[in-house]
């Protein structure tokens, strides 16, 4: 299935180095934290053999620094998310699925959560944060919701059915089965309180 990494990039204008140093402060926050509740692990890179990366993303709007922008920020594809650098941040200003273009600002490779995000964005205009996390552990609780979908890639029917889900259950986080936990908010400070709250509660249940 098509992924965004099967997309075509077109490269934008970078920011400033002042704005984008703004910006990493942020990235750098979630990414520290949420490596604290194991959500990050580190996993084998089948194609860099022998390599390890840390898996999982995470992005928030560009509309939480300047009112004007309309992308989002997110992690790049096969970067140390628990400590980004700048050259580990893409900016993704528009999707068009009919040219398979993603317009992008940054060096880095769209990770391939990308569409998901996109179309929560998209579909929840209230929404600043994503992050998508990977703890098995939590993969266990019931009462979370989770996709019926075996998650496997990231394709527009895994973002469809996401964003199906967010809003059939009224939810801000849920597990994608076999896969992972998803989270969205409007501010940094709750979605990394829901990334802890359902740490705690499935080490508790352990
Ligand atoms: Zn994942």
């Amino acid at each position: 299935m098509v992924d965004a990494r099967d997309y075509q990039v077109k490269r934008i204008k970078n920011f400033e180095d002042g704005f984008l140093n703004e910006v990493l402060r942020v990235m750098k926050r979630i990414g520290k934290y949420l490596d604290k509740f194991d959500g990050l692990p580190l996993i084998g890179d089948e194609e860099n053999f022998g390599q390890k990366r840390s898996s999982g993303n995470f992005s928030f709007h560009g509309a939480m620094f300047d009112k004007q922008l309309r992308g989002f920020f997110m992690t790049a594809s096969k970067v140390k998310k628990s400590n980004p650098s700048k050259d580990n941040i893409v900016y993704v200003e528009k999707v068009d699925h009919s040219s398979r273009i993603i317009h992008l600002a940054g060096i880095g490779k769209p990770s391939r959560g990308l569409f998901i995000h996109h179309q929560i964005y998209k579909d929840f205009p209230e929404i600043k944060v994503i992050i998508h996390t990977h703890d098995n552990k939590i993969l266990e609780l019931k009462n979370i919701p989770i996709t019926k979908s075996v998650f496997v890639g990231a394709s527009m029917k895994h973002a469809k059915e996401v964003v199906d889900l967010l809003k059939l259950s009224g939810r801000t986080y849920i597990n994608l089965r076999s896969h992972g936990q998803l989270a969205i908010s409007t501010t940094v400070d709750d979605v990394l309180k829901q990334a802890k709250k359902y740490n705690l509660e499935a080490q508790r249940k352990q």
